[in-house]
């Protein structure tokens, strides 16, 4: 992911907007992998000899859970993402690195399929249904969905 520092209006910002194929994020060391081009919106400038990028990275990425272990994809995004690199030279800057050590740092640790809420992780059902110990279902997750609203209220 590079920069061509020519195209930066001097005493201004450019505004980079584009796709980048995800390979060079090594997802897979994470074990994960990419489902979408890494898509980056930056707005780019040249300050005290120093280049900056300010903006927001996103990329689809299918994720194991750690609890069902099914496969599923989510966003991860870096928003704000924001660097400072020495200019050394060189017409053009390379961002590939931090890019994707800001993407690797945003990669849920224990990915969770129903971290979005969007799903029931299935292995949340998976206890015997008899087991009367354990309260079943919702319940739970209703008294804090309960908890949650009347706090929206107050405030
Ligand atoms: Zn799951």
């Amino acid at each position: 992911m590079k920069i061509h520092l020519r195209q930066i209006p001097q005493g201004g910002t450019l505004h980079a907007v584009g796709y980048e194929d995800a390979a060079f994020l090594d997802l897979e060391e994470a074990d994960a992998q990419a489902c979408s081009p890494l898509e980056y919106e930056l707005d780019v400038g040249i300050s005290g000899g120093g280049l900056f990028a300010t903006g927001r990275l996103n990329v689809c990425v299918r994720l194991r859970c750690v609890a069902c272990l099914d496969e599923f994809e989510t966003t991860v995004s870096v928003d704000p993402f924001a660097l400072q690199k020495e200019l050394d030279g060189r017409e053009s800057v390379d961002l590939t690195e931090e890019v994707r050590e800001d993407i690797h740092l945003a990669l849920p640790a224990h990915p969770r399929c129903d971290a979005e809420g969007k799903k029931a992780c299935p292995a949340r059902f998976s206890q015997a249904p008899d087991d009367a110990s354990q309260p079943s279902g919702d319940a739970p997750w209703g008294v804090l969905d309960g908890l949650k609203t009347e706090k929206r209220q107050k405030q």
